[in-house]
């Protein structure tokens, strides 16, 4: 039996082989703790973790100090969002994101509306993009932070993120981006962009699960973060605990095949998802979900109306492998926030289909997926 063909990039990604290849001598032969400063094990394992270190700070114009390793970008919304509540509160307990904005950013302003601040969630318009007078409009004198994700992991919509760290420094009010998604994908520059605070993750780059990055700003402004892990002090105190020099390595190999190779795999994503639009919009009533052009070039999400959505998903199965609505809540059959951030109905909202097509998808595949999808809606339209 051959397995499905893989359309859910926005989930995880494989590892490539150059970026494991990269990372296996550092399990075996340079097994040393980057923190060991007597000796030879730990100089070779902090040159790698350094090495690194600066080409990820490099790909977003950064420097290496500005960057803080996590187990992935959970952690690194977790410390920026609790990290600043923290650190901040006694000026204002005021926060401001976005309703579609991934679980590890709502959670963590859930928990901290518990403790006592106040969260406003701004709505976005149809097509996925935040209105800016609105969110001009929700800021306080005791805003302390504006959270807005770069590249949505649902629809794939790009935010006006520079503005938005222009409008976050003329208020004084720091800046946070989940760029989870956008990483690779897009060019990231923390300077030209206004970002104090940007969360990273290896696993949706080719990398491995479970590394991650908080950029954390060191001038104009000076981030101060309480940290929510203690321990052996490294990352600056921010956070503790031994450094994963293979994943840390695996990390800044998979920065650096991304960042070589951008604006052709742009190319060659926005073609392969042009073939697959263009087939399954021939068929009635498929609707484009997030603004058209200002989104990642490998993501297609699509509404199809008169179909059940779990029913779609079983017809494609055995085919493809993708989500709808979102993968983090992909074990419950509640329609997907983000969608229903748009305005869409219920129903609607329910039979979505999400397409992540990534570095080693071929035509031959989208092809097939194509042709699959098509039959599939004409089958359980005519029951
Ligand atoms: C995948 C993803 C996360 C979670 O990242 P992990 O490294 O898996 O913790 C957070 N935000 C967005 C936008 C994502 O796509």
């Amino acid at each position: 039996m051959h397995r499905p063909i893989y359309l859910d990039h926005h989930a995880t990604t494989p590892v490539d082989p150059q970026v494991l290849e990269a990372m296996l001598p550092y399990f075996t032969e340079h097994f040393g703790n980057p923190s060991s400063i007597n000796h030879f094990y730990g100089w070779e394992a902090e040159a790698a973790v350094k090495k690194a270190r600066e080409t990820i700070a490099t790909a977003i114009n950064a420097t290496p100090t500005e960057i803080i390793f996590t187990s992935g970008a959970t952690e690194a919304n977790n410390l920026a969002i609790k990290g600043v509540a923290e650190a901040y509160f006694k000026k204002g307990r005021h926060i401001i994101t976005v309703q579609t904005e991934h679980h590890a950013i709502l959670d963590p302003c859930l928990y901290l509306e518990k403790l006592g601040f106040e969260i406003t969630f701004l709505p976005v318009q149809n097509d996925g993009i935040l209105d800016l007078n609105l969110l001009e409009k929700a800021i306080r004198s005791d805003t302390i932070l504006i959270s807005v994700m770069t590249a949505n992991n649902e629809i794939g919509v790009l935010q006006p993120i520079q503005v938005i760290g222009k409008i976050c420094h003329d208020h004084n009010i720091l800046f946070h981006t989940d760029a989870a998604q956008a990483l690779g994908k897009i060019p990231l520059d923390v300077q030209e962009m206004n970002i104090d605070l940007m969360s990273l993750t290896a696993h949706k780059i080719y990398g491995p699960k479970g590394i991650g990055v908080l950029y954390v700003r060191r001038r104009n402004p000076r981030v101060t973060l309480a940290s929510q892990i203690q321990g052996g002090s490294q990352e600056r105190g921010l956070r503790s605990g031994t450094l994963s020099t293979p994943q840390i390595v695996g990390f800044g190999k998979a920065v650096e095949l991304c960042l070589e190779n951008i604006v052709e795999e742009n190319e060659r994503l926005q073609g392969l998802k042009d073939i697959l639009w263009n087939k399954i919009s021939n068929l009635q009533g498929i609707h484009l979900n997030g603004h058209p052009t200002q989104r990642l070039r490998g993501n297609l999400n699509i509404s199809v109306e008169g179909v059940d959505g779990s029913a779609l998903l079983l017809g494609l199965q055995s085919v493809v492998a993708l989500s709808s609505g979102s993968a983090c809540s992909s074990t419950s059959t509640a329609p997907s926030h983000v969608l229903r951030a748009l305005g869409h109905s219920e129903k609607l909202a329910y039979a979505s289909l999400r397409f992540g097509i990534g570095r080693f998808n071929t035509e031959t595949e989208i092809d097939r997926v194509a042709e699959t999808a098509i039959a599939t809606i004409k089958a359980l339209r005519s029951i």
